[in-house]
């Protein structure tokens, strides 16, 4: 196979760029787009969006691959790279001490935490964890938020399939507040402000969390490729313009 896309480059049919394609290998990405402005789909183009598809998309090239995604529930990734099915996972995902026993993290790429979601009128109401004590608290299944909502005593923890269902049941009371990641709550406010509408978010960062590309336990090939992109990113400032493009300054 090699040698063809060889002797075709040599005989001037195939630029060299054609052939570094044609040779480059998938890299199997697993994601749930449904995390804006981590990962989305562009209802317009369909095409997968965001800060870490764009992370990915350059460390993939930097490393010679052809990014193949694909879209699945957050809850099913980790086991989607234990079976083998994809290589790593893309989806702003916290590095956590129990997801540690089970992959492989690359390193850290984005410091987060989770943040609160109220509605309006109850905005000098629940306005912290101490305040959401016996109450009903709307999360996305298999989360952070999730396990943080598990530690306010007495919170009945209502679990949706993604934040914007989570979101959604807030508006219509049938929950208190919704905790999930800050800038996602933040950019769910600006760029939904219809359904965003009556919905306030509070001004607190519940803890401290950083994001991690996950990959198989023991896959070091990778892990290490993926660290090097991200180590020269920062280095050459590509990591500063995608941050700014995202997040804004
Ligand atoms: N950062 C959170 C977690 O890792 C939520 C991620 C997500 O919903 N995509 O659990």
């Amino acid at each position: 196979m090699k040698a063809k896309f060889l002797a075709a480059v040599a005989a001037g049919v195939m630029s060299v760029t054609a052939f570094s394609a044609a040779l480059a290998k998938d890299l199997n990405v697993g994601t749930h787009p449904v995390f804006a402005p981590f990962e989305y789909m562009d209802t317009k183009t369909n095409q997968y969006k965001g800060f870490d598809i764009d992370m990915i998309r350059e460390i993939a090239k930097r490393n010679g691959y052809k990014v193949k995604f694909h879209n699945m529930g957050f809850d099913g990734l980790i086991p989607a790279l234990l079976t083998g099915s994809i290589d790593i996972a893309v989806a702003g995902m916290t590095i956590t001490e129990a997801r540690k026993q089970k992959v492989d993290f690359c390193d850290p790429y984005y410091q987060a935490g989770q943040s609160l979601m109220v509605r309006a009128e109850s905005k000098n109401v629940y306005k912290d964890a101490k305040s959401l004590e016996g109450r009903t608290i709307a999360v996305q299944i298999g989360t952070t938020g999730a396990d943080f909502a598990k530690t306010i005593k007495g919170a009945n923890i209502k679990a949706f399939n993604t934040s914007a269902d989570a979101f959604l049941d807030l508006k219509m009371k049938g929950s208190d507040a919704v905790i999930t990641d800050r800038p996602v709550i933040g950019y769910f406010v600006v760029s939904n402000p219809r359904a965003a509408k009556g919905l306030v978010q509070q001004p607190i960062v519940l803890d401290d969390e950083w994001f991690g590309f996950p990959v198989k336990k023991g896959n070091t090939k990778l892990l290490n490729e993926v660290n090097a992109a991200l180590k020269a990113m920062k280095e050459d400032g590509t990591y500063a313009k995608l941050h700014k493009k995202w997040f804004g300054n």
